[in-house]
């Protein structure tokens, strides 16, 4: 106490002296400036008197140019203009000052001055941020005065961190979809509630749970929902917010988090982005050693406290694999809990969990959304809902309709739509590339996903798209629909061909021939899909995105990887040109279709083509592609 009211003084007086040094500095640049101002425009106060006694006229730029006879001096500073005409008036003039403009004034004789010194607001644009970044420093050294906790106490204010009071009202109930992990964390919650059921036994808790998982899977939710079900109070940081541009924050800072939970045990702690103090160490580098200092005082902090003390201590982060390794020790964060992406299954209940917070038409089928959103965290589902009662908001829906979510899930995969203005023949020509896609699809049907809907309008890069919609999360592939699906890929290109002559094809097909040229090379390479490979990979290497290629191979077993995939797709074009050509008929009513309405449906497309199955195709029940689909579209 005493010892603070001391400081305070101390700080008063520095600050103080500061103030006068910051003032007197400030006049001081601001009676200089007045001073260039004035000598330079080289008139006096008494001059700029005179002047407002006879008001200057004002002349447009096109006026000086017209007049440039008339005018005998000019004084031009940035583009203003004053001076003098041949009668003794005086003008004021907006100007665009270049070289032809100089040239032509001064070979009329006008007097010309340009004025480049600096005004004193030039002078506060280049003083101010010198001056702030001196009276941030001052108020730095004014804290650290403060003693040990002084820094943290100026910089972070009274609350050190985003704490949520009281306890969340979140529960297990709000956490779709991971219920194996919530079981796996009940444990944490008996614990929180009754720490001495455990004690009794001699059991140890973890004090530490590290939550890992992509942004977005529930990691925060799932801390709260802890905190929420065991009734006890609820603390976040982040990691980024302990690593600062003041060596020492961050300590002070862990300290300070640590004590606060301390205080109000049994309680939970959540630290997001745990990785930020976590990292691996690296490079010897300043800013590495502050972070291995405020992560030692984590380590210090989490072997400090033991069971007695009822604190659960729970870090999420998206790079698990980044973590030190002290950080995952026994009697640290020693229970880890990976949280994936939702299945179809969890996506369902997550869509059916954030779905009871909005009117929805009673005919929305979100088990089909849950199809179509492979790939989605419980985050983007929610988002998707979201985006779809918006968009119902603003046509005017009553409730949200499946066009609307439609509408907001094309918008999330494939970006918004374009209102971009195509030539007719492109549109028509996009109808047929599509068309062939949705032709030899159908024609697969049962052996590849079905079809979700084919469109010719445009969106992200995509002139038009057609979408499957898997039937459930799907982990392999036949050969048979690898086949299949490299004629699907490479219809749209087929059709181009067939419809309006090799002469016409377009780079449009730039998206579908690098998937086609990619499924063929996993299939090749690594799945064994190929005689000529046989059961061998010759996976590439993949190094943090740069693909070192074909390490594990042989230059002659390149070239053979080489040739096959070639071959397979050579393969797969001329099978999907086959079709089309075949079924010229069929296709071309599909794209009129298609150009009439835009969108066509599964079914309606089913529909046109008459449930006519091409002969000769073996049905398995095996899905894929709008996995690859979403993945493109979100790549
Ligand atoms: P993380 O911390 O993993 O980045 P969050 O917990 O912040 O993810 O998730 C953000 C939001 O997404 C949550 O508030 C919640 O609304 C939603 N969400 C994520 N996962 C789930 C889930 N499993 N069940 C219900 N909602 C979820
Ligand atoms: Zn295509």
């Amino acid at each position: 106490m005493k010892k603070d009211v001391l400081n305070k003084n101390k700080k008063r007086d520095f600050s103080s002296m500061f103030l006068i040094v910051f003032a007197a500095l400030f006049a001081a640049i601001v009676a200089h400036s007045f001073w260039t101002n004035g000598a330079s425009d080289g008139k006096n106060p008494i001059n700029g008197l005179v002047s407002t006694v006879t008001k200057p006229v004002e002349l447009s730029f096109s006026d000086v140019l017209r007049r440039a006879p008339e005018i005998q001096t000019m004084k031009i500073r940035d583009n203003h203009a004053t001076g003098v005409l041949q009668d003794g008036t005086k003008y004021n003039a907006v100007i665009v000052y270049t070289p032809e403009f100089l040239e032509k004034f001064s070979k009329n004789g006008t007097v010309i001055s340009i004025d480049t010194s600096k005004t004193w607001v030039d002078y506060l644009g280049t003083w101010v941020p010198i001056l702030m970044g001196v009276f941030f420093i001052w108020w730095i050294f004014r804290g650290m005065r403060g003693g040990a906790g002084g820094i943290s106490r100026t910089l972070m204010g009274q609350n050190p961190t985003k704490i949520v009071t009281g306890k969340p009202k979140t529960t297990f109930k709000d956490v779709a979809g991971i219920d194996s992990e919530k079981q796996e964390l009940a444990e944490v919650v008996d614990f929180l509630k009754d720490k001495r059921k455990f004690q009794a036994v001699g059991a140890r808790v973890p004090r530490g749970v590290l939550l890992s998982g992509e942004p977005g899977t529930g990691k925060t939710l799932l801390a709260r929902a802890i905190a929420g079900e065991a009734n006890v109070p609820f603390f976040a940081a982040s990691g980024s917010d302990f690593s600062g541009i003041i060596v020492g924050l961050g300590v002070a800072k862990i300290k300070e988090i640590f004590e606060m939970a301390k205080r109000n045990a049994p309680c939970l702690l959540f630290i997001d982005e745990i990785d930020a103090i976590g990292q691996r160490r690296s490079q010897n580098s300043f800013n590495d050693q502050d972070r291995e200092q405020t992560l030692n005082q984590l380590l210090i902090e989490m072997d400090g406290f033991s069971n007695e003390t009822g604190i659960i201590v729970i870090g999420a982060t998206n790079r698990p694999d980044m973590l030190d390794q002290a950080l995952l020790r026994p009697g640290r964060f020693d229970r880890q809990v990976h949280i994936d992406l939702p299945d179809l299954s969890g996506r369902k209940a997550i869509l059916d969990l954030h779905a009871k917070k909005i009117k929805m038409e009673p005919n929305v089928d979100l088990m089909n959304l849950a199809r179509g959103t492979t790939g989605f965290s419980g985050a983007d589902l929610e988002n998707l809902l979201n985006e779809s009662a918006l968009h119902a908001v603003r046509v005017g829906h009553k409730q949200v309709a499946s066009d609307d979510i439609e509408e907001a899930r094309d918008k999330i995969i494939m970006g918004p739509r374009k209102v971009r203005k195509m030539r007719p023949e492109d549109i028509k020509l996009t109808a047929y590339h599509e068309a062939g896609h949705a032709f030899t699809s159908n024609a697969f049907d049962g052996l590849t996903d079905p079809i979700h809907k084919a469109t010719i309008i445009p969106r992200g890069r995509a002139l038009g798209m057609v979408q499957h919609l898997p039937i459930d999360d799907k982990v392999s592939m036949s050969i048979a629909e690898v086949r299949a699906n490299l004629i699907i890929a490479l219809a749209g290109r087929a059709a181009e061909e067939v419809f309006f002559g090799r002469d016409k094809i377009t780079t449009g097909a730039e998206s579908d021939i690098e998937m086609a040229t990619r499924l063929a090379r996993r299939s090749i390479t690594m799945a064994g899909l190929s005689d000529k490979i046989g059961l061998v990979s010759v996976n590439q290497v993949q190094t943090f995105g740069a693909r070192v290629p074909l390490e594990t191979a042989s230059e002659k077993t390149a070239e053979i990887v080489d040739a096959e995939i070639k071959s397979w797709i050579d393969k797969a074009y001329g099978e999907a040109v086959k079709m089309l050509r075949t079924n010229k008929e069929t296709v071309k009513k599909l794209a009129e279709e298609l150009l009439a309405r835009e969108t066509l449906t599964g079914d309606e497309i089913k529909e046109i083509i008459g449930g006519k199955k091409k002969k000769g195709i073996k049905t398995a029940k095996k899905p894929t592609s709008a996995k690859k689909k979403n993945n493109n579209a979100r790549s």
